[in-house]
């Protein structure tokens, strides 16, 4: 049906990271030839899908009553030290900055690699009484790690493009309702958008943000099996605002300590999401709310009747142009297959080919990219087949994405049985659990690198049983994998 102008993809299915390696590269997503290491040029095929994914969320955040603001990228080190764990956590891992110009700097400074060190000691200026909270403030920006872990693309990285929301709450209720709020605008995009499953899960102690007392993040499983963690939100209470003064005063006069949360959206990580959870042997797949291009024509030329054809396809486009669609008329001297291959490739969702027949009959061929479908519509009835395939295209894709979840997430009863899938399966294992980092320790080392991810968030059932690892009485039903 579509001629194959070029050698096909690595197959998704038999080798994941080959056919990932190679569609960042073929889809002209990104150059790896930038030369430092975890360094990479986005271009602008994928620059215009993380725009779009940004937006996604900062219309969310807008919409529940937090402000942009925009922080320096570099972080004195005094700042940086003023909360003990913190600094534990991120040390190893900070770019430093200790010249300037020809001299040595007298205190050394850092690039952000997340900002609550940058933001609160301003925050200690701006918070002073009641009416000031909450303060919800959000940034979209760059953050830096020294990752020592092998590099991957838009996966692990050392400079990664994220948004971080830092909030203030006069209660720990409100806080507590923060977190809901900041899960409630994740599972919006990332299922009534995205397309894309996860797991909600509730960290381990040892395994929490850096300085909160709580952290939930979302997992997604990736072809390979591996685990990705792509949004966090965090419970900080009064850790950080103890340590750098955030104090309000309340209606009744008393001083308190501001109440607060953090919130991660890892936007590269979550285009990484996309490209590889939706991707498939012919290129990418695109869910249409982050498509940068979400219709293509493609006029079917015929010898005597380009005119006519030229001059259909140009009323097709104005048309979808004024309904607010992004379209492109593909009018250039390549033929209609290699078209088709080069659209395929970037994952353009919907197709429209109009020819002589076409017209003729007062339709259009549509092509859904997902299916990889073709089928006719009248012409007067386009913008509803469109608004109608929007929905299908994305209704069609999460139900491939739960059952991929679905189907590799395995429950065991005893540590033979976890070992075995460890090894030859990998996706989520459910397990009995008795919360003792040193059973999870014991996990990561007898399956080379598998961690205890966590429990479900709102997860109701109960453990019956005994730790799969150690035999005593299992406190919680937890969840391993094993993560990028
Ligand atoms: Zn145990």
């Amino acid at each position: 049906m579509v001629e194959d102008t070029e050698t096909p993809l690595p197959d998704k299915e038999q080798n994941f990271s080959e056919w990932y390696n190679e569609i960042v590269q073929r889809a002209e997503l990104v150059d790896l030839r930038y030369g430092v290491k975890g360094f990479i040029v986005y271009r602008p095929n994928i620059s215009t899908i993380l725009r779009q994914t940004y937006r996604l969320f900062e219309d969310a955040l807008d919409e529940y009553g937090h402000s942009v603001c925009n922080f320096p990228v570099v972080i004195p080190l005094e700042f940086f030290q003023k909360e003990a764990d913190h600094i534990k956590g991120f040390s190893g891992e900070v770019f430093w900055i200790t010249k300037a110009g020809d001299s040595e700097l007298d205190k050394p400074m850092l690039l952000r690699p997340t900002s609550e060190t940058a933001m609160y000691p301003l925050y200690a200026y701006w918070v002073r009484s009641y009416r000031d909270l909450p303060l919800k403030l959000y940034q979209s920006n760059t953050v830096y790690r020294y990752e020592t872990k092998a590099t991957k693309a838009l996966i692990r990285g050392r400079e990664f493009y994220w948004i971080e929301a830092h909030d203030v709450h006069r209660t720990s209720e409100d806080a507590v309702n923060q977190v809901k709020e900041d899960m409630e605008i994740t599972i919006n995009a990332l299922h009534d958008q995205l397309g894309i499953p996860f797991l909600l899960m509730e960290r381990p102690p040892w395994d929490r943000f850096a300085g909160a007392n709580q952290t939930y993040a979302f997992d997604v499983l990736l072809p390979d099996k591996n685990v990705l963690q792509i949004a966090t939100t965090h419970l900080l209470g009064e850790n950080f605002s103890k340590a750098f003064e955030i104090m309000f005063e309340d209606e009744d006069g008393t001083k308190k300590y501001g109440q607060q949360t953090c919130f991660g959206m890892g936007i590269s990580r979550i285009v990484a999401t996309i490209i590889s959870m939706h991707g498939d042997n012919y290129g990418l797949v695109l869910p249409f709310h982050v498509a940068p291009l979400q219709i293509i024509i493609v006029p079917i030329p015929k010898k005597g009747k380009n005119e006519l054809i030229t001059e259909k396809c140009e009323e097709v486009y104005q048309k979808l142009k004024d309904k607010g669609y992004r379209v492109k008329l593909d009018s250039s001297e390549e033929r209609p297959g290699a078209k088709f291959y080069h659209w395929e490739l970037l994952g353009v969702p919907i197709r429209l080919e109009i020819g002589p027949k076409d017209i003729e009959q007062g339709e259009i061929t549509v092509f859904r990219r997902d299916k990889r479908e073709r089928f006719q519509t009248k012409e007067n009835q386009l913008i509803e087949t469109i608004e109608q395939l929007r929905d299908d295209i994305l209704k069609e894709l999460r139900a491939r994405r739960e059952k991929d979840l679905e189907e590799n997430t395995r429950e065991v009863k005893n540590k033979e049985e976890f070992l075995e899938i460890a090894k030859n399966k990998g996706g989520f294992i459910k397990i009995e659990f008795c919360d003792n980092v040193k059973c999870a320790e014991i996990i990561k080392e007898e399956t080379g690198g598998y961690e205890v991810r966590g429990k479900l968030f709102g997860e109701k059932e109960k453990p019956k049983d005994k730790c799969i690892i150690c035999g005593e009485k299992a406190k919680s039903i937890v969840y391993v994998a094993k993560p990028y």
